[in-house]
């Protein structure tokens, strides 16, 4: 059954030289606004042939990293320093980021748990379609900036999947290693059916996708890997000229070669993590205590690391439910190619 046109329609002609700055709009009607719209911020910048970058953030609204970076962008990047087109949407759920949260302030949806989305649907998976049927088929590569946001803090990072296409996979692996973050992964999910970047792989695209940091902030340090990513990023494609910033150290890769990487809480309580981020975990080293809050004179419970690996990322909040990512540990390889 053939879905119907998307309600969103954008303020900016996609085929337009030069620079523009304007809104993807989305129809809404609540008790706020009965005639209103959701404006999700968009900048188109065209000059003559070449490929075309779809960059995003705020995927989830209150990773900051990738939203303050693609506002700096749109700020800085002029039309003249352009071959081919570049699209940056700094803020992909607007209603999220305008709740400060992760999720979505008008219908409790998770973008990147939304996709392909539908048309018909909740406003956020009416976003999620608008990019699936229209943003994306216009794109020859893909990034998209992701954090830890309030509850994760993450080894700063950019990551490629393992894909069915092996050229896609190494164009993909390689723009993660361009990206020039400390740490360039093969990148393991939980479930990636209903993501982004599942959208965006299954149309044949180059993507990249990053994880900058987290805990719904932002440090200079992180602004800078982010910034630099998102220049390095275009560079390769011809898309803006320049040489490629390295990180500071050597960059590190890591592999996350199944669902035995995370570590999950079967307890509630107060989180004490033995290991900082980007610190070497061996397999039985104690990587967790859990302590019960509700009473003195009881012992915590210990988590053991399954895996050697490094630490990549944690849960941020020192409070933990049953259930909880309380650590990622990632292995470390010589090559992510196959
Ligand atoms: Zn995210």
């Amino acid at each position: 059954m053939s879905k119907r046109p998307s309600p969103v329609s954008p303020t900016v002609d996609f085929d337009a030289d030069g620079i523009q700055h304007g809104f993807l709009k989305l129809p809404i009607s609540t008790d706020e606004s009965a005639w209103g719209a959701v404006m999700i911020p968009i900048t188109v910048i065209n000059n003559g042939a070449g490929p075309t970058a779809l960059l995003t953030a705020g995927n989830h609204g209150d990773e900051y990293e990738g939203i303050t970076a693609l506002l700096k962008l749109s700020n800085t990047l002029r039309a003249e320093d352009v071959r081919g087109r570049v699209i940056i949407v700094p803020i992909m759920n607007v209603p999220a980021a305008t709740a400060g949260k992760r999720t979505s302030g008008l219908d409790g949806g998770n973008l990147n748990r939304s996709f392909p989305g539908n048309p018909d649907g909740g406003v956020t998976e009416q976003i999620a379609d608008y990019f699936t049927r229209e943003l994306v088929p216009m794109c020859d590569v893909a990034l998209d900036l992701h954090s830890g946001g309030r509850t994760l803090d993450i080894l700063p990072f950019a990551a490629a999947h393992r894909l069915d296409d092996r050229t896609q996979e190494a164009q993909s692996l390689a723009g993660a290693v361009s990206f020039g973050a400390p740490v360039a992964m093969m990148m393991f999910e939980l479930d990636a059916t209903k993501l982004y970047d599942t959208a965006v792989e299954s149309q044949g695209k180059t993507f990249v996708t990053t994880e900058l940091g987290g805990g719904g902030t932002t440090t200079p340090e992180r602004m800078a890997i982010a910034e630099r990513g998102v220049r390095n990023f275009l560079i390769p494609y011809g898309l803006i000229e320049g040489q490629l910033e390295s990180p500071a150290g050597q960059q590190v890769y890591v592999d996350m070669p199944d669902a035995s990487c995370y570590v999950q809480s079967e307890h509630s309580g107060l989180l004490e993590l033995s290991f900082a981020l980007g610190e070497t975990v061996r397999r039985g080293d104690v990587i967790a205590r859990i302590y019960d809050m509700t009473r003195t004179g009881s012992e915590p419970i210990v988590y053991h690391a399954q895996r050697d690996g490094v630490l990549v990322a944690r849960r941020f909040p020192a409070q933990v439910n049953m259930g909880d990512t309380i650590a990622v540990i990632a292995e470390v390889v010589d090559s992510l190619e196959r």
